[in-house]
């Protein structure tokens, strides 16, 4: 039987939202353990495509309405932390553009009217030519209009590195998780048969939250997933690129970011409307002919015929929302000394921490005592989904 733990919070699910919330409490004198059932953010977070939005591609219908969504203040807390004044110290980690674009092909369509008069996107965008667009544009025979966004994209490979450095050793491989219960109470769980009692517990697992919950007898909160099919594409003769192609309508028709991949070429990852409802439908060849299709339309001069494909079918998991509106705050929820949530993205993990850490204050919730942690199992760190699927 392995030996009991107690700690003040215990947190599940080692993707960005329970790393991030860890590093941070562990920072304010918190002791905590983090148990992960896999790899470290091998659920969306490694999947994802590091774009640090401040909410403008939202702007474009409509759904951003203004400073009160926390949002807006995300690229300013990644900034900060980067810089090692922020909540956490993110000073190794390596940003893979300073800007993310919109890009709009031919002329200025109608909906980027729309777009510049709206409030939300007045004052954070400049149109981008010539030098100043990004490498992949440069092209005598590139026609269209760039925005450079104040949005960063990160490199999420050494974003994970870091914040498992930061974890120190709270970090805990597990995988079959049981209540554990004082007089129907429950006072921790019970993780591969090992007791840890904890102040809080917090379910950061993303899509495995609903099957924790389950196992603690649980249904609520409720959780949707969104399935995506995304494209990778890789070739020597890839340049950067990390914008939003706007179509006719008001989501991105593709929305391109740019990874390193191990044997030094660049990979294009493309999601944005070509990875949704239709996308998921087609078959993987299907839609590796379509995003050839449209990189060959948009990116005529762009050599493609050597490049290697794949697509990644994945499901985005949030909190279950009716209609379309799409939650621009991170979730939590709290059920006595439960909390259970998802950031709703990358960009929002410093959201997820500071709704955690409310409630903690709120609570009146101290760093206790306890002696230090045995060495514990720790989990691995998940490869690059492009490193394991093009090689
Ligand atoms: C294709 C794609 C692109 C995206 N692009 C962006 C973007 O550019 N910008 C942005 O801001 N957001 C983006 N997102 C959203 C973003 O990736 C997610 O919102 C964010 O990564 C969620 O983090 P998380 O920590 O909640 O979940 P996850 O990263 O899914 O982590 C959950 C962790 O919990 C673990 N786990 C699950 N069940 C258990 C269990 N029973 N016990 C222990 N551990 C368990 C999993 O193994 C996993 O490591 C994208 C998402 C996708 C899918």
């Amino acid at each position: 039987m392995p030996q009991a733990l107690s700690t003040d919070v215990l947190i599940v699910g080692a993707g960005v939202a329970g790393l991030w919330l860890n590093a941070r409490l562990r920072r304010q004198g918190f002791a905590t353990v983090l148990v992960e059932n896999g790899g470290l953010g091998g659920g969306q977070t490694l999947k994802s495509q590091g774009i640090i939005h401040g909410g403008a591609k939202y702007a474009l219908h409509g759904a951003l309405t203004g400073a009160s969504e926390a949002i807006a203040t995300m690229p300013r807390r990644w900034r900060e932390a980067l810089s090692g004044q922020g909540d956490i110290d993110l000073g190794n980690v390596r940003v893979l553009s300073e800007a993310h674009y919109l890009w709009s092909p031919g002329t200025l369509a109608g909906n980027l009217t729309s777009f510049f008069a709206s409030r939300a996107v007045r004052g954070r965008v400049d149109q981008v030519k010539g030098q100043d667009l990004p490498p992949a544009l440069q092209n005598p025979a590139f026609k269209g209009k760039v925005y450079r966004l104040a949005e960063l994209v990160m490199d999420v490979p050494s974003l994970l590195l870091q914040l498992a450095n930061l974890a120190g050793d709270s970090l805990l491989a597990g995988q079959s998780i049981k209540p554990l219960l004082e007089q129907d109470e429950l006072v921790g769980l019970r993780v591969d048969g090992r007791e840890i009692r904890a102040q809080r517990i917090v379910l950061s697992a993303g899509a495995g939250n609903a099957e924790v919950l389950e196992a603690l007898g649980l249904t609520h909160p409720a959780m949707q997933r969104r399935p995506l099919h995304m494209v990778m594409v890789k070739a020597a003769t890839l340049k950067p690129l990390y914008a939003h192609c706007l179509g006719v309508g008001t989501k991105p028709r593709i929305t391109i970011t740019t990874h390193p991949a191990a044997n030094g070429q660049w990979v294009w990852y493309l999601g944005g409307e070509i990875a949704e409802a239709d996308g998921v439908a087609r078959e993987p060849a299907e839609q590796i002919a379509i995003a050839r299709e449209e990189l060959t339309q948009l990116l005529p001069w762009v050599d493609l015929s050597q490049a290697q494909w794949e697509t990644l079918r994945v499901d985005r998991a949030e909190p279950l929302q009716s209609g379309l509106t799409r939650p621009d705050n991170a979730f939590l929820a709290e059920q006595q000394r439960l909390l259970v949530g998802w950031p709703t993205k990358l960009a929002l993990a410093p959201d997820f921490a500071d709704r955690v850490l409310a409630s903690f204050t709120r609570d009146g919730l101290q760093p206790g005592e306890y002696p230090p942690l045995p060495e514990l199992p720790r989990p691995p760190l998940a490869l690059p989904v492009w490193d394991e699927l093009l090689p």
